[in-house]
């Protein structure tokens, strides 16, 4: 489609799943996957989709910096509703986002349990994190957008759909 209303038409599920794997892609992950599962419960937006991936650590990175490139690329979807204001706060975006925020609250539980991270420490390595995702988002707007469409088009892509279409994505931003 070259109509440049077209983008306005694609569900915001499929922008927000491009954000996370834009995310993704951007910090090292690997093994990701994407998936929109339509849900026309709540006003015909489609709102339950679904990214899977692996992080493993990247050279001798601290742990807490594994986690928390963990933490952007979850936060990355709710950030993305931000921005575009699918949203108006963290807070309902997350009472939305179900899945995100369980996978949100496992990795800062992880932060707190395994690097013991407290406090203000705490606060701002979730800060960064949501940042991080925002920095990203800014960057490969391109790629998120050819994400987006494509998998409006075809509900799911691969780890080596996503890369190519990351590789390829400099489209309007
Ligand atoms: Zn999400």
């Amino acid at each position: 489609m070259t109509d440049p209303l077209a983008s306005a038409e694609i569900a915001a599920g499929s922008f927000h799943e491009a954000a996370h794997a834009v995310a993704a892609i951007e910090l090292g992950m690997c093994e990701i996957t994407v998936r929109i599962i339509p849900d026309r419960s709540m006003s015909g937006v489609q709102t339950d989709a679904d990214i899977s991936f692996a992080c493993s650590a990247l050279g001798n990175e601290p742990l807490w910096r594994t986690l928390q490139r963990r933490l952007t690329v979850m936060v990355a979807g709710p950030e993305w509703e931000l921005f575009s204001a699918v949203q108006s706060s963290r807070r309902q975006v997350l009472r939305e986002q179900r899945a995100d925020r369980i996978a949100i609250v496992g990795v800062i539980r992880q932060l707190r349990n395994l690097c013991a991270m407290r406090g203000r420490t705490l606060r701002n390595c979730i800060e960064d994190a949501w940042n991080e995702a925002a920095h990203i988002r800014g960057l490969r707007n391109g790629q998120l957008v050819t994400i987006a469409l494509a998998l409006d088009a075809s509900g799911s892509l691969t780890d080596s759909e996503l890369r190519a279409l990351f590789a390829q994505g400099t489209g309007p931003s």
